[in-house]
């Protein structure tokens, strides 16, 4: 998928090809060009938490962003990852890896989405 300017692009579950997919998790990776070491800020609804960490960085050696999606129709988790290599910047949507399939249609229904 090349997207280029001024496109719109409609997400399709990376599960079963649904286009209602609703975005939770981001994760936020950030370093300098091939350290090792770096920051990871996940935005989780009004959590967020900033760790150093590259565990799951898209990128083996630069930024990276993850947004886990989390699929309407299927309940399965799918993540959309945007990295960063050798000068250029990869999209990519695919199953989700494991450390976000906890990430369930019924724990999002639990969140309070409206407060008082
Ligand atoms: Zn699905």
């Amino acid at each position: 998928m090349a997207i280029t300017k001024n496109e719109n692009q409609l997400v399709h579950c990376a599960h079963c090809n649904s286009a209602r997919l609703h975005q939770r998790t981001v994760d936020i990776y950030n370093r300098v060009e091939g350290d090792r070491a770096g920051y990871r800020t996940t935005v989780d609804f009004d959590r967020v938490n900033t760790v150093n960490s590259q565990a799951g960085n898209p990128s083996p050696r630069r930024q990276g962003l993850v947004i886990a999606l989390i699929c309407e129709d299927c309940s399965q988790v799918s993540v959309m990852t945007v990295a960063q290599q050798k000068g250029c910047t990869f999209l990519n949507v695919d199953k989700a890896p494991e450390q976000y399939r906890h990430l369930s249609d019924s724990q999002m229904l639990d969140y309070p989405l409206e407060r008082t």
